[in-house]
């Protein structure tokens, strides 16, 4: 069978990343990884999680755990996740939630629903990958979109028309962003919203690491900011994506979308042709543990992650050459390096791999044109701090050396 023939067009931009097969290899236990951007295992709330799974399964929860549910997600982690928006500065009602299974599944169906081929999304360069790949599969054009600039509406759309496309979301990771840690100020922000008013599109506010702030001042979602504006959330333009995954555990894929009704209601019908709904168990479990303790998870691992992040800043400082820049990110988990511009980030971590048994994901995977290879970006949230110094001095190493 030649499956290449029966294959649809869209399958033809899901590729699997040469950079994504690299990191597969990272397994080895004498490889210090800064690679892969996830919690920490060791800080997971396994026994509230243990306590929660028996909890539902062993008593009057049973049955609703165990049978179909219904598209939208289990009322009370809507009702908590409402809570929570309203601290936000996001006052809405549970019809303005969506469960999703991770905001990953959120990310496809806001593509599914707003790209059709040959469309334009705005991204950042560089943006999280899994955007990209979500959003490939249909069929889109990226333009660049540059925060906090002047590049105008007008320029935007002339770009777009010059491809025969049209402009149908501006998509940005805003706090502690995947992959550069940076967050997107306020003045960014409403900046960012001039721009989609001006250009009548949405704002996908991917929020999957907004939680993680260790320090500096908290800046409210754009969708708080839109709502300001217009005065209620079904006026509102911006899609809030949600997530448990960097907070309580990734594994039970758990996310949502906060956004005006019309959308909402789109998108549960979306889940309901897509897999009906989330695992029911899941949400109970997540919505057990979330309401007897998430802003002491959140503590707790925010310690942690703070701390490492200030190791790895500190080694940086200690161990990099010259020519070497970072930022640093107020939380989250990532550090962004830029290299002399002769160096490649793909180059160095097999070379790094080889030599000095410390891996990363070079930048280039990130940017929706490939350019920008003298990146990489580290994560801080798995090694402890010792490990971090070791992995950063021969990292400089091997700069030093190259
Ligand atoms: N958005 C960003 C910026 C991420 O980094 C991730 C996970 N790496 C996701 C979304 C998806 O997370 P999940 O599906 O686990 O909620």
């Amino acid at each position: 069978m030649d499956w290449e023939k029966v294959f649809a067009t869209r399958s033809s931009r899901m590729k699997a990343s040469e950079i994504r097969e690299l990191l597969k290899l990272l397994d080895q236990p004498d490889i210090i990884s800064f690679a892969g951007g996830i919690p920490d295992p060791a800080l997971f709330p396994a026994e509230e999680f243990q306590q929660a799974f028996a909890d539902t399964l062993g008593g009057r929860l049973c049955t609703t755990a165990l049978q179909y549910s219904v598209s939208e997600g289990y009322a009370p982690l809507r009702q908590w996740i409402a809570g929570q928006m309203a601290d936000l500065g996001i006052p809405c009602d549970i019809d303005n939630i969506l469960i999703t299974s991770g905001s990953q599944q959120a990310l496809d169906y806001l593509g599914k629903l707003l790209l059709s081929p040959g469309d334009t999304a705005l991204v950042r360069w560089p943006t999280y990958m899994g955007a990209l790949g979500a959003f490939n599969a249909y069929e889109p054009q990226y333009d660049r979109l540059v925060a906090n600039s002047n590049r105008s509406a007008k320029e935007y759309r002339e770009t777009a028309a010059e491809k025969n496309s049209r402009i149908k979301f501006a998509y940005m990771s805003v706090d502690f962003a995947n992959p550069t840690g940076d967050t997107l100020d306020r003045a960014g922000r409403e900046r960012l919203l001039d721009l989609a008013a001006d250009l009548d599109i949405p704002v996908i506010e991917d929020a999957a690491y907004q939680s993680l702030r260790y320090d500096g001042e908290a800046i409210p979602p754009i969708l708080a900011l839109d709502i300001e504006r217009n005065g209620h959330i079904d006026k509102t333009r911006t899609l809030y994506c949600g997530s448990f995954s960097k907070t309580l555990a990734p594994g039970l894929r758990v996310g949502w979308v906060c956004a005006a009704k019309p959308v909402i209601s789109k998108l549960v019908l979306m889940k309901q042709a897509a897999d009906l709904h989330s695992s029911t168990v899941n949400q109970i479990a997540i919505h057990e543990v979330a309401a007897k303790g998430f802003d002491k998870q959140v503590a707790k691992i925010s310690a942690a992650y703070s701390a490492r992040r200030d190791c790895m800043l500190a080694a940086l400082e200690q161990h990099m050459p010259e020519g070497v820049s970072w930022n640093r990110p107020e939380g989250g988990m990532f550090v962004w390096l830029t290299l002399p511009a002769h160096l490649d980030g793909a180059e160095l971590l097999a070379e790094s791999i080889k030599t000095q048994r410390v891996a990363f994901v070079p930048g280039r995977a990130f940017f929706a044109d490939g350019s920008n290879g003298n990146t990489l970006r580290l994560s801080f949230s798995q090694a402890n701090e010792a490990t971090i110094n070791e992995g950063i001095k021969r990292l400089g190493l091997l700069l030093k050396s190259v």
